[in-house]
């Protein structure tokens, strides 16, 4: 039987602390914390399955939001976590943090070990193989991150129709380490442009898959999960990064893939028959992690500073309107 798709789409709220530059320049906490599960702006309300506020640790955050799908995805299922929000809210350090420091790290690294961690404590009748990949999506074009020349990369379909990148870099990795020296590789071949927004805004999605084959040596019996880890590009306005040329172009794309993707969860959430997944290459590429019996967690971030108000709102609501 399949389950009730709105309960396999969690979506968590988290809101950092103000910034060391924020609080030079006076800048107030708009926000307040009303429960577990629900936050207040400006007199209205945003309920979530969770919010997590300012002094809520990367540990905490990891247990709620990704710990569970690791249980999923070694048993045959497909998992999807994004980080939405505006630029500097909060998405990468939640997403990957610092890889080096346990008590900061963020939800890749602390995955990658609990994957590990799950494969060691299982007996020898069961054998693994897991293969990494990581791209960008910037101005609707694929770019592998884990080799450079593999530029627009294609999406095709398989018989059964499941959307797959060709020619993407899949590394077969043994260990923790080996993923994070990927991690690293795949990060200096990033795209970042800066605004106005005296910050460097990161302009494309970033998406780390984790692809598991776990065989049983008895019987033969093979399961397949595959896990997405997306940071998203920054949901800010145009207006706001003073966005012109080029940018504007870009803005419009990055515009245009965060709305698919919140047509697609909405679509999921209310059941229809009709999911977008066409309208973006971003969608395309997750489509198999999103819906059915995957499991999808939106971690939504917001900065709590008075002056990203009006970005934060339009982020809660985004958030809202997943569930
Ligand atoms: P984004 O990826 O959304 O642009 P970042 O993750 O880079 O944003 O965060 C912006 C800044 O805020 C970084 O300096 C980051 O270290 C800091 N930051 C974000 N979230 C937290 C948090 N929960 N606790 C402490 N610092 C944070
Ligand atoms: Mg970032």
């Amino acid at each position: 039987m399949v389950e009730a798709k709105a309960e396999n789409i969690k979506v968590v709220c988290r809101i950092r602390p103000l910034l060391s530059n924020e609080l030079a320049l006076q800048s107030q906490f708009c926000l307040s914390l009303v429960n577990e599960t629900s936050i207040s702006i400006q007199g209205k309300n945003y309920t979530f399955d969770r919010v997590f506020g300012p002094h809520d640790s990367q540990a905490d955050v990891y247990d709620f939001v990704a710990k569970p799908i690791v249980d999923d995805v070694m048993n045959g299922y497909n998992g999807t976590i994004f980080a939405y929000g505006q630029t500097s809210s909060g998405k990468t350090h939640s997403m990957e943090g610092d890889l080096d420091d346990p008590v900061n790290q963020g939800i890749i690294p602390r995955i990658i070990q609990d994957i590990f961690g799950y494969i060691y404590g299982l007996d020898s009748r069961f054998e693994f193989e897991i293969e990494v990949s990581y791209v960008e999506l910037y101005m609707e074009k694929i770019q592998d991150l884990l080799n450079s020349s593999n530029t627009n990369l294609p999406i095709h379909e398989t018989e059964k129709r499941v959307p797959y990148i060709k020619g993407v870099t899949e590394v077969q990795v043994w260990n923790p380490d080996e993923i994070f020296q990927t991690i690293q590789k795949g990060r200096q071949n990033c795209h970042v442009t800066a605004t106005n927004m005296n910050a460097v805004s990161s302009r494309s999605h970033r998406v780390f898959m984790i692809k598991i084959k776990r065989t049983n040596t008895e019987d033969q019996q093979t399961l397949f999960g595959k896990l997405h880890l997306v940071d998203l590009a920054g949901s800010e306005k145009v207006s706001k990064t003073g966005a012109e040329g080029v940018t504007l172009d870009e803005a419009k794309m990055i515009n245009k893939s965060l709305s698919t993707l919140g047509n697609v969860i909405n679509a999921l959430v209310e059941n229809n028959a009709y999911v977008p997944y066409r309208d973006s290459k971003l969608t395309r590429i997750l489509q198999e992690s999103l819906g059915g019996n995957a499991k999808t967690t939106m971690l939504i971030c917001c900065s709590p500073a008075s002056y990203n108000a009006a970005e934060t709102k339009s982020t809660l609501m985004f958030g809202v309107r997943a569930k």
